[in-house]
């Protein structure tokens, strides 16, 4: 499970987060949704610490993960971005097999052969020693998503993974999420889909301001939102 307790972020003076608190249950998807610039993105960075709370705790199983090592972290609860971030000069294949080395200190073979099962099952075996640049962009997310995989991590997130891709091409990495978590991933999914967040979310988060202003079912949210910001937004991306 991962437990956020009470976060609060800033950028210099500025307060982004104003003290989140959420429960994700094992196995269980929560859809974060909420107007630009409302905190989504910085609260996911803050999870794995690629920005550092000012105050609060992310519990990961129970356990502060404030003393982890931020690469065990990272292996612990992997992420996925808008704009994918994978290696330009590496191949898929050794896009997904760098941290098993790196972090999981695992041989070269066991890597490679690890990476390789990973890429055949989000469809890309044929695609193992292409670099980014000769991948569409739905290829790119889904090697992405192998490479957070490949280390087994307990949670995953995922930042509006859709978001750059051509409207075509977003079908494709969206089946795949949706079938993480028919498989029992625990996952945290910030997006702008709104139709994946109803079908697929356990629990939907609304953010405004640095701040979770609602929290349900997908019914609750989309069906009986209660807040005027919440009803809002909805009248704005419905
Ligand atoms: P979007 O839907 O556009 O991705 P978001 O909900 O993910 O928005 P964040 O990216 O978390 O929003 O940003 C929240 C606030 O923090 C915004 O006001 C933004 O300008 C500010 N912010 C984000 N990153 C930085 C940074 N590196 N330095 C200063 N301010 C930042
Ligand atoms: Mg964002």
């Amino acid at each position: 499970s991962l437990e956020i307790k009470d976060l609060t972020m800033a950028f210099g003076d500025i307060h982004v987060l104003r003290g989140v608190s959420l429960s994700i249950a094992p196995g269980t998807t929560t859809c974060i949704i909420g107007p630009s610039g409302s905190g989504k993105s910085t609260l996911l960075r803050g999870i794995n610490r690629l920005h550092e709370p000012s105050s609060g705790d992310v519990l990961l199983d129970g356990e502060s993960t404030l003393n982890l090592n931020p690469d065990v972290l990272r292996s612990r609860i992997g992420m996925v971005f808008q704009h994918f971030n994978l290696f330009p000069d590496h191949t898929s294949l050794e896009n997904v097999a760098l941290a098993l080395r790196s972090v999981k200190g695992m041989s070269k073979a066991e890597a490679r052969e690890r990476a390789s099962r990973r890429l055949a099952e989000v469809g890309l075996a044929e695609r193992a020693d292409h670099r980014p640049r000769d991948l569409s962009g739905g290829q790119q997310q889904r090697v992405a998503i192998a490479r957070a995989l490949a280390m087994e991590p307990e949670v995953m997130l995922f930042d509006e993974a859709t978001s750059a891709l051509d409207p075509e091409l977003v079908k494709g990495v969206l089946t795949l999420m949706a079938g993480l978590c028919e498989r029992g991933m625990t996952m945290a999914v910030v997006t702008h889909e709104m139709g994946f967040a109803r079908r697929v979310a356990d629990q939907v988060v609304f953010m405004d301001e640095g701040e979770v202003v609602e929290v349900g079912t997908p019914a609750d949210l989309f069906d009986n939102p209660q807040s005027e910001r919440l009803q809002r937004f909805l009248s704005e991306v419905l």
